[in-house]
């Protein structure tokens, strides 16, 4: 499927974009602690950012506010990883995944505790804080 090859890619791509173009990286890690998954807005022309950007393409301004991802969104696809990149070995198999929710898409993974049976395109997933076993925070989509 021609979805899965694009998931990846674009997958790899947030994995090493590490939010460097954001001002502002602590917030969003304040707001994870919080238990809060955060997008940024432009205030300028309300589009939504994830990962979260300092600047609007659109606008060519800076004019942006947090906004919390929340509530359902849909499955788009996913896809199960066999493999994964140096640093992730031992994370293997995961499944990443691409929620829509209606303005902005949300990529990442589908939490461990859902089963491979339950998942099905168009399902609602919703964005959770996901604690790691070493104390590291991230997000994963849980069931609703
Ligand atoms: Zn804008």
């Amino acid at each position: 499927m021609g979805t899965k090859k694009e998931v990846d890619d674009r997958f790899k791509k947030f994995g090493t974009v590490s939010f460097t173009s954001i001002t502002k990286t602590n917030d969003f890690i304040d707001y994870l602690e919080n238990g809060k998954v955060m997008a940024t807005k432009c205030q300028d022309c309300g589009k939504i950012f994830f990962p979260p950007r300092s600047d609007c393409y659109q606008c060519l301004t800076s004019n942006m506010e947090w906004n919390e991802i929340s509530g359902p969104g849909k499955l788009v696809t996913y896809s199960k990883l066999e493999y994964a990149p140096i640093g992730f070995q031992d994370d293997v198999p995961y499944r990443i995944a691409l929620l829509d929710y209606g303005d902005y898409k949300v990529f990442g993974r589908i939490a461990k505790d859902v089963p491979e049976e339950d998942i099905k395109i168009g399902m609602k997933l919703k964005t959770a804080v996901n604690q790691l076993p070493n104390g590291q925070l991230n997000y994963v989509f849980e069931k609703v």
